[in-house]
């Protein structure tokens, strides 16, 4: 999901990068949010939807028409021995980065909400869904994300 603004930043920045078929886009004009017995219909904002998995192969299929880059699928156990830069992008669960806290002087703690991030093949309407729990709310956020695919995701304290 991403924003139409930040799309164009993006666009402005490398033209390439989010040049796909319209149809692997999803976008709405409006999203419900159920609270309690309510409905509420309010504007989508600006926003459109990609697949992470179309994404990610069309990001991978610019990088590897590029001359300077070669893409090597696998997991890196240790840094190169010789390199002018190396920049480690494994993700908020970064060993890597773990590894070496005390030099990056990273830290990192976990909070009181738990999510779960599911895709299901089938078209979804826009909505969130929100239930006070006493120790915090249940969110519930879907919205489609392709043609024939959605984005479910719940996020609750513990
Ligand atoms: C539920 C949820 C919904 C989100 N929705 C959105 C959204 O709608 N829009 C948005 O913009 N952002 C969204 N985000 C945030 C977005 O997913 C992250 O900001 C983004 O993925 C971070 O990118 P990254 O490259 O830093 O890490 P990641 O996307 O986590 O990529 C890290 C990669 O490194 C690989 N890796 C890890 N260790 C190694 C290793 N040792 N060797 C080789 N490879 C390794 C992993 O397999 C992974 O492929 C969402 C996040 C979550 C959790």
């Amino acid at each position: 999901m991403l924003s139409d603004e930040f799309a164009q930043r993006i666009r402005s920045a490398h033209p390439e990068a989010l040049r796909l078929p319209e149809a692997a886009y999803a976008s709405w004009d409006e999203t419900i949010t159920m609270i309690g017995g309510e409905r509420i219909a309010s504007g989508a904002f600006g926003m459109s939807r990609i697949s992470r998995q179309v994404f990610h192969a069309h990001v991978r299929a610019l990088a590897a028409q590029s001359a300077n880059v070669r893409l090597i699928k696998r997991t890196v156990t240790k840094l190169p021995e010789q390199a002018d830069l190396v920049v480690l992008a494994d993700g908020a669960g970064s060993e890597l980065r773990r590894a070496r806290a005390d030099r990056f002087g990273t830290s990192v703690s976990a909070g009181r909400t738990r999510y779960l991030w599911m895709s299901t093949p089938s078209v979804i309407e826009p909505c969130f869904l929100l239930k006070d729990l006493g120790p915090g709310p249940l969110v519930v956020h879907a919205y489609p994300h392709a043609a024939d695919e959605s984005t479910f995701r719940s996020a609750a304290p513990r």
